[in-house]
């Protein structure tokens, strides 16, 4: 008889039953806060969908928009129009300027451009590279880029540069 007397109601189905019980004699549902997941087809579902997106989110992230800066190299191609050195704070600066063409319907950022400066022999004199974090080259569009550095030869030996786009972020 003293059972009867500690009773309460099952979280699930409102039954009375023992106080004690961890799990409603009648309906099977532990009594547990929180613990009744596998009777919740909602809130396995709104979990399962964000496993599956968190997962989804991820290899789009690492797996497809990784994937895609190899396309960087075939979509983005770089022209060079000038070159040109400058004297500043008791530093020499080169510049190597030109257009980016976006041959794809990416848009990219972050681009990495390796820059090697040639004399009139055609002999490499200083490479630079440098990711260029504010510039966004829409898709099928053109850009004007320009690579700086601080020079490490003499100004006269800078006369021609060679722009490789070596990667770039690219998203939809
Ligand atoms: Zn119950």
């Amino acid at each position: 008889m003293e059972k009867v007397q500690h009773t309460k109601e099952c979280i699930m189905c409102f039954s009375a039953i023992d106080s004690r019980a961890k799990k409603c004699p009648q309906c099977t549902s532990l009594q547990a806060k929180y613990s009744n997941l596998e009777n919740n087809p909602i809130i396995i579902g709104a979990l399962a969908l964000s496993i599956v997106g968190i997962f989804g989110f991820i290899f789009y992230q690492n797996i497809y928009v990784a994937g895609l800066e190899d396309q960087a190299q075939k979509n983005l191609i770089a022209n060079v129009s000038q070159i040109n050195t400058k004297n500043e704070n008791d530093a020499l600066y080169v510049a190597c300027i030109g257009q980016v063409k976006n041959e794809s319907d990416f848009t990219f950022k972050n681009i990495k451009f390796k820059v090697d400066f040639l004399t009139d022999q055609n002999t490499l004199v200083d490479t630079l590279s440098i990711t260029d974090e504010d510039l966004i080259i829409l898709p099928n569009d053109s850009t004007n880029f320009r690579v700086r550095g601080i020079a490490q030869k003499q100004a006269a030996s800078y006369n021609n540069c060679q722009v490789t786009i070596t990667d770039a972020w690219a998203y939809k």
